[in-house]
C-alpha cells in the first residue's frame, strides 16, 4: 500500500487505544478515534493527532451495536476516505469476581463488547479493505490479553474467555484474508497501567496484587503496548499474519 493510511481505533479515547492513536499519528496515519462516553478524552486524542500533522476525527459508537458500528465506518468513509487499518481495542472486563458471584448482565456486556464488537468491526473493515469490495488490502490488529491463556480464575473468567475468542478470530481471519492482502494479528498485553482496573474491574488493588507475578517486576505502560501494535501495522511486519505478540513483562 503506497497511499496514505486511514486507521480506526475502537476505544481510542483512553488507555491503550489513546496511546495507539497518538503513536499512529507520528507514524503517518490519519486516525479515527472511536469512543462511547468520554467525548472530551476522545477530542484530546484527536487534537494530538492533528498536532502531529495528520487528519483526525472522533466517532461516537458502541461497538456492540451493529447499527452504530456500520454508521461509524460510514462516517470514516465520508470524512477520512477508504479505511486501510483497524485496531480492535475497545474492551471491558466487568466487575472482578468469581463466576458464581457475577451477574449475567455483566458477563453478557463483556462478551458483547469484546467479542461481538470486534467481529462486527472486523467485518466492516474487510468490506473496505478486500479487493473483492474495491479495497487494496490492509491490516487488522486485535487487542487480546494474557488472560486468554492464564484464564483469570477468581478474577473474571468470562473476560479471559472473551479474549480466547479474540485469539481464535485472529488465527481464522488471518487465513481467510491472507490472499486479499489483509494481515491480521493480535497483541496480548499483560498488566498495563490504565483506568480499566478501577473503572471496569472495580478493583484498582488488583494491580498491586498481581505485580509480584510479573517477572519484570513492574506494570506495563500503554505506550509499550502501542509500540507493538505500531510494529504490526507497519510494513516492517509485511510477512507477519496470524501472530499474537505478548507484551507482558514476561508473564
Ligand atoms: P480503558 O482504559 O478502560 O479504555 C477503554 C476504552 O474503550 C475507552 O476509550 C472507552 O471509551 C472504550 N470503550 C469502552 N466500551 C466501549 C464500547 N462499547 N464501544 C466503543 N468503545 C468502548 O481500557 P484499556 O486498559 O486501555 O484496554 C484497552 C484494551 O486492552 C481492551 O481490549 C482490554 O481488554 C485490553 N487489555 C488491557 C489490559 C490492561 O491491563 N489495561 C491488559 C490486557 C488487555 P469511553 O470511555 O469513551 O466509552
Amino acid at each position: 500500500m503506497s497511499r496514505s493510511r486511514v486507521l480506526l481505533v475502537t476505544g481510542g479515547s483512553r488507555g491503550i487505544g489513546a496511546a495507539i492513536a497518538r503513536k499512529a499519528a507520528h507514524a503517518g496515519f490519519d486516525v479515527a478515534v472511536n469512543y462511547v462516553e468520554d467525548a472530551a478524552a476522545a477530542e484530546a486524542v484527536a487534537s494530538d493527532v492533528r498536532a502531529a500533522g495528520r487528519r483526525a476525527i472522533i466517532v461516537k459508537g458502541d461497538v456492540s451495536d451493529e447499527d452504530a458500528v456500520a454508521a461509524m465506518f460510514r462516517i470514516v468513509d465520508g470524512e477520512l476516505g477508504r479505511l486501510t487499518d483497524l485496531v480492535n481495542n475497545a474492551g471491558t472486563t466487568g466487575r472482578s469476581s468469581r463466576l458464581d458471584e457475577a451477574s449475567p448482565a455483566v458477563i453478557r456486556r463483556c462478551i458483547d463488547i469484546n467479542v461481538t464488537g470486534a467481529i462486527l468491526a472486523a467485518r466492516e473493515a474487510v468490506l473496505r479493505m478486500a479487493p473483492r469490495h474495491g479495497g487494496d488490502g490492509g491490516v487488522i490488529v486485535n487487542i487480546s490479553s494474557v488472560a486468554s491463556r492464564l484464564g483469570s480464575g477468581g478474577d473474571y473468567v468470562w473476560y479471559a474467555a472473551s479474549k480466547g475468542a479474540i485469539d481464535t478470530l485472529t488465527i481464522g481471519l488471518a487465513k481467510e484474508l491472507a490472499a486479499d492482502g489483509i494481515r491480521v494479528n493480535a497483541v496480548s498485553p499483560g498488566l498495563i497501567d490504565t483506568e480499566i482496573h478501577e473503572k471496569s474491574s472495580h478493583d484498582a488493588a488488583r494491580v498491586e496484587r498481581y505485580r509480584p507475578l510479573i517477572p519484570m517486576g513492574r506494570i506495563g505502560r500503554a505506550e509499550e503496548v502501542a509500540d507493538a501494535v505500531l510494529f504490526l501495522l507497519s510494513n516492517a511486519a509485511s510477512y507477519v499474519t496470524g501472530a499474537n505478540l505478548t507484551v507482558g513483562g514476561g508473564r
